[in-house]
């Protein structure tokens, strides 16, 4: 995955390439009800192995522009994977950053965080203030700094900044951005005002979410930061789309052999056309746990993750654990279908 390739939507040549980086949270022992250890591990700086399912004393390698360890804090996965993004979109070019991978496996904590351990979303939003701050400082520039901030729920588009607004259309003007009509947008002049209107938004989200009973993974959120005079980033925080759509469009793009992109399949993938392609700077973060109840959707976001695995004879090394019972006939043959998916 790490060639740079150049991808036609028909209409235009592009260059793009979709940076991919795994972070794997801490193992908790409470998460795993039997304590079987870890079924993943990381082996340096951009790779990593899991068990193998046929075989539990093999293991199956992946190789990514970076993994994140468990010992991994907050600024480093912003440092290595997020701030060499900004810089490009002082440029007038679009930034994307989203998550994915399994409910309970880190998104939130890698997007937002906590007061004592914020997410690449409010340190991003901090050092796109400092940037522009400095550009006017040196380059005397008039900027202003605006968010928006939506929600996919179930392939309608939500205003959270306007939490009683209908589905809103998804359109493109004729330099094929990627448009919303109706869309709140709201000034924003420090970081302190950006987290004045974040937060509440942040809670309608998961309210309304949790008023339909529905499953998180059902929901999306894309916040939209837009300096007005030369850059427009766009973030994605704590998302769990489908695996499918988002895994067919970074492929795409990133094999150099699709003749289409197939943005439109989806709400999530038409809204990050211009973010993912083109002259766009993208980080695709995989949020993956290491604990065995995790397993079938480790290696389904493995896999879609990347292409370039190895299965290897080497033991993977368990000190004090037995071999486990891996899932059982159904979820194998969900494994097996998946395999030949990828194959
Ligand atoms: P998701 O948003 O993917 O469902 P969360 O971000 O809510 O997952 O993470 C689940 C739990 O694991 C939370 O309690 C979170 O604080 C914790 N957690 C996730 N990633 C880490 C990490 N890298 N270090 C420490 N705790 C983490």
């Amino acid at each position: 995955m790490a060639q740079r390739v150049a991808v036609s939507d028909g209409s235009h040549k592009k260059t793009t390439r979709v940076r991919v980086a795994v972070r794997l949270r801490p193992y908790m022992g409470k998460q795993d009800e039997k304590d079987e250890g870890p079924c993943v591990r990381g082996l340096d700086s951009q790779n990593l192995e899991i068990v193998n399912w046929r075989n539990a004393t093999e293991s199956v390698k992946y190789h990514f522009d970076a993994f994140h360890g468990e010992q991994t804090t907050q600024q480093e996965v912003f440092v290595s994977s997020v701030k060499p993004t900004l810089p490009h979109i002082l440029n007038g070019q679009n930034a994307s950053v989203f998550a994915y991978g399994p409910t309970g496996a880190g998104k939130t904590h890698t997007m937002l965080g906590s007061p004592e351990q914020p997410g690449v979303i409010p340190r991003a939003v901090r050092a796109i203030f400092n940037l522009v701050k400095a550009k006017k400082e040196d380059e005397g520039w008039d900027y202003s700094i605006g968010m928006s901030y939506l929600e996919i729920y179930n392939e309608k588009v939500l205003d959270l900044l306007s939490p009683s607004s209908q589905d809103l259309p998804i359109r493109e003007d004729k330099d094929k951005n990627i448009l919303i009509p109706g869309l709140t947008h709201t000034t924003i002049t420090s970081f302190s005002d950006f987290d004045k209107h974040f937060v509440p938004a942040s809670l309608n989200r998961t309210t309304a979410s949790t008023k339909l009973n529905q499953r998180s993974s059902r929901s999306h959120a894309i916040l939209l930061i837009k300096e007005t005079r030369a850059f427009r980033l766009k973030e994605s925080g704590a998302i769990n789309l489908s695996l499918f759509t988002l895994s067919k469009v970074v492929d795409s793009l990133n094999s150099g052999t699709a003749v289409r992109v197939p943005y439109r399949d989806s709400k999530l993938t038409r809204l990050l056309q211009d973010s993912l392609g083109g002259s766009a700077h993208s980080v695709m973060i995989t949020n993956i746990a290491p604990e065995y109840k995790y397993y079938f959707d480790t290696f389904s976001a493995l896999n879609f993750a990347a292409k370039s695995k190895l299965i290897v004879n080497k033991p993977f090394t368990r000190e004090t654990v037995a071999v486990p019972v891996l899932p059982e006939p159904s979820v194998m043959d969900r494994l097996e279908a998946l395999e030949k998916l990828m194959m």
